[in-house]
């Protein structure tokens, strides 16, 4: 790990935001989610959430549904996997979060009007069959990129830029980018899983808390 390396890291931390995040339900070509888990790393989303597609696949989160789209922005995202749209919602909304399903309904708004700057995620849906109305319904609120074409729908992953952009425009505005979102400790946490993913694992597996590095990265002689 050289001083540099373990600088750019603490700088992208510092710029991470928690409070941030997407909901991919079924989204299932991994051009799409490789575009959105980049998209996500661009904006500072620390930890993205997903539910596999109904079709027996198992996604490995960990890689292999990534591909070269990501540009390995799939290191610097995590994603957590649900089970369903539903619960998932219902999770994050228990966590203070509200949720903005990409929806076309009666209570659709323009994703522009929406509130970026309170906790937020960005529910995401299927290629073929977009958010279902369960999930759609249980959201806070169901936006809209308004389209004008004779196509209908975005590409998925194209929709998520836009919005995910959105708000960070609001967050830099309000100030969200300039000091940072997460605490010192996971702050200090995720530098030193992604400056030593290797030994962040032994660690974790062996129950035993990680090393404390130097200001420059190194670890304890
Ligand atoms: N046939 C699907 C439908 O009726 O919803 C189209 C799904 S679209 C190809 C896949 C996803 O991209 C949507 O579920 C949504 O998340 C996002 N999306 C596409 N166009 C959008 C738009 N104009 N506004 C908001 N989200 C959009």
């Amino acid at each position: 790990m050289t001083p540099e390396r373990y600088a750019k890291i603490l700088r992208v931390l510092s710029k991470r935001q928690p409070t941030l995040t997407v909901l991919m339900d079924q989204v299932n070509k991994p051009h799409n989610l490789s575009a959105i888990i980049r998209t996500c790393d661009a904006v500072g989303v620390l930890e993205a959430h997903a539910v596999p597609p109904d079709d027996g696949r198992e996604l490995d989160f960990q890689g292999q549904t990534f591909d070269a789209t990501s540009g390995s922005a799939h290191k610097w995202v995590s994603v957590q996997r649900h089970a369903s749209a539903v619960q998932a919602v219902r999770d994050l909304q228990g966590q203070g979060v509200q949720v903005l399903a990409t929806h076309l309904s009666q209570r659709s708004v323009d994703y522009r009007d929406a509130d970026y700057t309170r906790p937020t995620c960005v529910l995401l849906g299927a290629e073929k069959w977009g958010v279902g109305d369960e999930a759609a319904d249980a959201a806070d609120g169901n936006i809209v990129i308004p389209m004008f074409g004779m196509v209908q729908s975005l590409n998925v992953s194209v929709a998520a830029a836009t919005i995910l952009f959105e708000a960070q425009r609001q967050r830099l505005a309000a100030g969200m980018y300039d000091t940072p979102q997460l605490s010192p400790a996971q702050l200090r946490g995720r530098a030193f899983e992604w400056a030593y993913p290797e030994l962040a694992a032994t660690c974790r597996a062996e129950g035993r808390p990680y090393p404390v590095l130097d200001d420059t990265g190194q670890l304890p002689g």
